[in-house]
């Protein structure tokens, strides 16, 4: 049985899917006007990890995730660089699914963008409008919080403190059009100002407001009522009540199931954000760290507490990582030197820890993906195999169970997207990749296994811009290093073999 933390509801509570075998999941994606910072990349990553461990469960998951590419930041960011929203946020989404890939995070099944989605949005504000839950004003449309009595579930908010908590705000709010009817109303469609992007709607030319855009792609992708609504925390209000108010009140159905939340990451016990200027981008981090690390140091700590980062906590996940690296070098070793002799090990009781760790981990995860006690099994695993394998050569009848105990750990780390064979291989990689992808992508690192990456992204990118020469360069160039490349439906895939 699966328990997850419902914010809603406030507690842990067993979850059951709307269908049978299935889960649908929708997890609120980024604005693209900058880069992504470490902090969005933990909330990404957590539901990265959610997703995996309920497909790894059995479950077949449909993960939707949008972009949001029309926003005021974005519209800012392009009037103070002379460029055009659609080319600010065309180039940020390029580098927020590079990013994405560079940290191991699986694509979701559909990435919709706003600007490819106002048709929905417009439908879903003229019935807001036609059942009496949405007013028109001077080209805006704003949603009236008091006429849906459910506004505050999610937040636990009451509207009449919401209401006196605003009074201050009033005057100034008035100062920018006093469209609304109320403080308490917000956008849901926004009349166009000169030099903005704009689409035509009944109510003139204009854009969306940013809450709408997640209640009508979650449900033309999902469906009504999906399973698991996701995003940090920072995002339940307002942003997550607006979604619920939206959808419920126009279409009188329940929204999303369970709504999970994860918890901010913070410098020096302050949120990360790009307003107060205190964030690393996440590309800078990995240009020296690994990111099986920076995953290994984010799922130490429970995906709804807050999590402090230090270089410290980095060196510390380096280690972890390492003690679980190393030993499954140690099993590769044995399985390859083993001898016909006597067995040094207790199989017995190798067989009946695997099994426990297993079953632990799986309980452990079950209970709202308690990752650092899932962790801590793998932990108990490696130990184990150290102690007993110390320095000894193990017998060919050995090998059985070295190569299970070898799979289980590898296994049980992929659920969390380490990946323990990758993070192996690429020790063996040749560094004339790295320059390979200096001069192809302008990849600015030194990590021989991002390089790789950010040159199949390149490959890609080429292909459907139909720049084949471009395509074959970074085939040929990968090819002369002992790369070769594989299409599949997931994507290319890239075997090494050392020259
Ligand atoms: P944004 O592009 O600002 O909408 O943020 C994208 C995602 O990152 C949202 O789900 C936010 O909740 C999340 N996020 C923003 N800052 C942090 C942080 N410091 N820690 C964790 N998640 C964050
Ligand atoms: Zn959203």
């Amino acid at each position: 049985m699966i328990r997850v933390y419902n914010t809603q509801s406030r507690s842990k509570q067993e979850f059951t899917s709307v269908h049978h075998g299935e889960i649908r999941m929708y997890v609120c994606g980024p604005t693209v006007y900058n880069y992504i910072h470490i902090g969005n990349a933990r909330t990404f990553i957590c539901f990265d990890m959610i997703r995996r461990y309920l497909s790894w469960r059995g479950f077949k998951v449909a993960f939707v995730q949008n972009v949001t590419d029309v926003d005021d930041k974005i519209i800012a960011k392009a009037n103070e660089e002379g460029r055009t929203a659609a080319e600010v946020a065309e180039e940020y989404t390029r580098a927020f699914i590079d990013d994405m890939h560079a940290v191991g995070v699986l694509d979701p099944d559909i990435r919709p963008k706003a600007t490819e989605e106002i048709p929905d949005m417009i439908d879903l504000v003229q019935t807001l409008i036609d059942k009496g839950y949405a007013y028109e004003a001077e080209g805006d449309v704003y949603f009236d919080v008091r006429s849906f009595p459910e506004y505050g579930s999610l937040s636990h908010r009451d509207v009449d403190e919401m209401e006196s908590g605003h009074r201050d705000l009033r005057a100034a709010d008035a100062g920018i059009g006093g469209r609304k009817r109320d403080i308490l109303d917000f956008a849901v469609w926004k009349a166009a100002k000169p030099g903005e992007p704009s689409w035509d709607s009944p109510w003139g030319e204009g854009r969306p407001g940013w809450h709408i855009e997640c209640s009508a792609m979650s449900r033309k992708y999902l469906g009504l009522p999906f399973d698991i609504h996701g995003g940090g925390a920072d995002l339940v209000f307002p942003h997550h009540e607006n979604e619920i108010a939206q959808a419920e009140a126009a279409w009188g159905e329940g929204f999303a199931n369970y709504w999970l939340h994860s918890g901010m990451l913070q410098i020096d016990s302050e949120k990360m954000s790009k307003s107060l200027g205190n964030f690393l981008l996440l590309r800078d981090v990995l240009k020296t760290t690994e990111p099986e690390v920076l995953r290994m140091l984010m799922l130490q700590t429970h995906y709804r507490s807050p999590l402090d980062f230090s270089a410290e906590r980095l060196e510390e996940a380096s280690a972890a990582l390492e003690r679980i690296t190393s030993l499954t070098r140690r099993l590769q070793w044995a399985i390859d030197n083993a001898e016909d002799i006597p067995s040094p090990l207790d199989i017995r009781k190798i067989l009946g820890l695997m099994k426990s760790a297993r079953n632990e981990f799986i309980f452990a995860m079950d209970d709202d993906f308690n990752t650092a006690g899932a962790l801590g099994q793998v932990f108990t695993l490696v130990s184990e195999l150290n102690a007993q394998l110390g320095d000894a050569t193990c017998s060919i009848s050995d090998v059985p169970i070295l190569r299970d105990a070898r799979a289980e750990i590898v296994e049980l780390l992929g659920v969390f997207g380490i990946d323990l064979e990758g993070a192996g291989q690429a020790e063996d990689y040749p560094q004339e990749v790295v320059a390979l992808a200096k001069e192809l992508t302008g990849y600015p690192g030194e990590n021989a296994q991002k390089a790789v990456a950010m040159l199949l992204d390149c490959r890609q990118a080429a292909r459907k811009q139909r720049d084949f020469a471009l395509a074959d360069k970074v085939r040929d160039g990968l090819g002369d290093l002992g790369f070769a490349i594989e299409d599949t439906p997931q994507g290319a895939r890239v075997t090494y073999q050392k020259k």
